[in-house]
């Protein structure tokens, strides 16, 4: 595919599981799992993307594939560099970007330091201007919450590493909360009940599929329960094994992580001052990151704390929307 990008304005969503490139004018231009394939001895970025991500468990000796931004801070500065410079190439493969301006949304958790070293490595790549951008604030922008508005919003963006939970009023973060516990780890719950339940060791691009497909946090009696095969490791012979998993299975394994998010999203509420949390109750909840898609999430958060919960139109985007729109409302100010 090639891209003739004339465009000046670009919004980055450095996202734990997956980064965003989407440039005015032209919308969202890249869509690539935040991964990149090394060589062990001098750190050198052989792939990103994509393809690095098809290399996942495969690689021979010497070579291998790592998420720089893993568990939601950025583990490795280095290869976050590299990686965004390779992806930023992959775009602008005519030269087309002359100096232009990028927001780059990053997980709200992270320390001055590194927000300068973000700033400092976009710089790098011949730019105008950067601008941050908090990912809560950009996920409520995308979504289309009234973040202008002195009228609170709140955002809970579920990713691959972090959950960042927030009310917004008058383009600011209000109250909000940063929580370990997402995609990754629905996964890795999903690893662990396999192990338990049927000795068996699957591995992580299974466990995701099984919640993609099959999961589900809240039981809908007029639905069929789904099931699916899974293949994986006996752990008591060692050998190949295939077993089925159930809807209900997931939904169990599922439980404990869930109840954790909801906790966090109440005691977010708590802790907000009274005539926000109130719009809260009247405007209810936006979900947004791909962890918004797990079937019944809305209904499992109007059931536990009788607030409604909407999924943002387009929960995989709207963090990079937002962060592109973010300098159109600069050119304004
Ligand atoms: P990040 O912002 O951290 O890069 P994303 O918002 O891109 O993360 O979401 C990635 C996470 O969403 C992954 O853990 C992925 O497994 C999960 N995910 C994607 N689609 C679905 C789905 N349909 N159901 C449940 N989880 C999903
Ligand atoms: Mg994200």
């Amino acid at each position: 595919m090639k891209f003739f990008i004339t465009s000046k304005d670009i919004g980055i969503d450095l996202g734990t599981s997956n980064t965003l490139l989407y440039v005015k004018g032209q919308g969202v231009l890249l869509r690539e799992p935040s991964v990149v394939t090394i060589n062990s001895k001098n750190r050198q970025v052989l792939a990103a993307g994509l393809e690095a991500r098809n290399m996942i468990g495969r690689t021979p000796e010497g070579i291998e594939t790592v998420r720089p931004l893993k568990d939601g801070v950025i583990a490795n500065f280095d290869l976050t560099e590299q990686m965004l410079k390779k992806f930023i190439e992959k775009v602008n493969i005519k030269g087309t970007f002359k100096r232009p301006r990028i927001t780059v949304s990053h997980p709200s958790g992270i320390t001055e330091v590194e927000k300068r070293a973000i700033n400092d490595a976009i710089s790098q790549l011949g730019v105008s201007k950067v601008v941050l951008i908090e990912e809560p604030v950009a996920a409520a922008i995308g979504s289309g919450l009234p973040v202008d508005e002195p009228v609170g919003s709140m955002i809970v963006d579920i990713g691959g590493g972090t959950t960042e939970i927030a009310v917004i009023s008058l383009q600011g973060i209000v109250t909000s909360k940063t929580l370990r516990i997402a995609g990754d780890e629905l996964d890795e719950t999903i690893i662990d009940y396999v192990k338990r339940e049927f000795n068996l060791m699957i591995g992580e691009r299974t466990a995701e599929k099984v919640k993609i497909d099959i999961g589900s946090v809240y039981e809908d009696k007029e639905e069929e329960e789904k099931d699916m095969e899974i293949r994986g490791r006996d752990l008591m012979t060692g050998l190949p094994k295939a077993v089925t998993i159930t809807e209900s299975q997931v939904r169990e394994a599922l439980v404990e992580p869930i109840a954790l998010v909801i906790e966090a999203i109440k005691a977010t509420i708590e802790q907000t001052p009274p005539e926000l949390a109130a719009d809260i109750m009247d405007k209810g909840i936006m979900l947004s990151g791909g962890g918004a898609l797990i079937k019944g999430l809305d209904k499992l958060i109007y059931n536990q704390i009788h607030i409604p919960a909407y999924v943002s139109e387009n929960p995989l985007e709207c963090v990079v929307l937002g962060a592109g729109k973010c300098l159109e409302v600069i050119d304004k100010i």
